[in-house]
């Protein structure tokens, strides 16, 4: 990747973002070898900047910034890193360095869509997912009806955690049948999105 090192004494900000939650996490600087370095290992390592060194974030604390993607700015001279983070990103035990919390639950239905595609690309005999796959079209629709009609019966009972399972197998069934039908999750926010104007 090429950068402007030179504009700002051979270090530039390279901004930290979660790829699922897209919460910025921290900010660091980088120099040429840390960011070879980076792209080299797939974890992020900075030039710490107050120990005048390579500083692999995570290597005291295993807290390491797992890299998802590299991009850098319109100019060339500030990076956008977004990451996996294995545990809280700050050292003061927060998620993030500006104390927010990155427990967006939502976020995980990407990380679900992700392993859904996989069972799909990849299917192994063992994966409940692949084999719905092998049967196709007809029989994921049908899992859906089944499931919503599960969820019916359960919401006229009093049992939430019976419920709860059932709006799962719900949502499950209903992401096999998007990624089935080459239909993103996203498309179907953007059509309740432009419903909402
Ligand atoms: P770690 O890289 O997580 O093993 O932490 C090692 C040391 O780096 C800590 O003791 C802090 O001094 C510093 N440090 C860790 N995380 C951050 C951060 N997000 N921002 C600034 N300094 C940090
Ligand atoms: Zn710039
Ligand atoms: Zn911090
Ligand atoms: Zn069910």
């Amino acid at each position: 990747m090429e950068l402007d090192f030179n504009k700002q004494d051979g270090l530039i900000p390279a901004i930290i973002q979660d790829a699922l939650t897209d919460k910025v996490l921290m900010l660091g600087y980088m120099n040429q070898e840390s960011l070879e370095k980076t792209e080299k290992e797939g974890v992020v390592t900075f030039f710490s900047r107050s120990k005048q060194r390579l500083w692999t974030k995570g290597e005291t604390s295993d807290n390491f910034l797992h890299v998802v993607e590299i991009l850098k700015d319109c100019d060339d001279d500030t990076l956008l890193i977004k990451v996996n983070p294995a545990g809280p990103t700050c050292h003061t035990g927060a998620d993030t360095c500006f104390n927010e919390s990155n427990q967006g639950k939502a976020a995980w239905l990407n990380h679900l869509k992700r392993v859904i595609r996989d069972r799909k690309n990849n299917p192994s005999e063992k994966s409940y997912t692949a084999s719905l796959f092998q049967k196709g079209t007809n029989k994921i629709a049908q899992k859906v009806g089944e499931e919503a009609v599960e969820l019916v019966i359960e919401a006229m009972d009093n049992n939430d955690t019976l419920f709860k399972e059932e709006a799962s197998d719900l949502l499950f069934h209903y992401l096999v049948l998007l990624e089935q039908r080459g239909i993103d999750f996203d498309e179907i926010i953007d059509v309740l999105r432009a419903r909402h104007k």
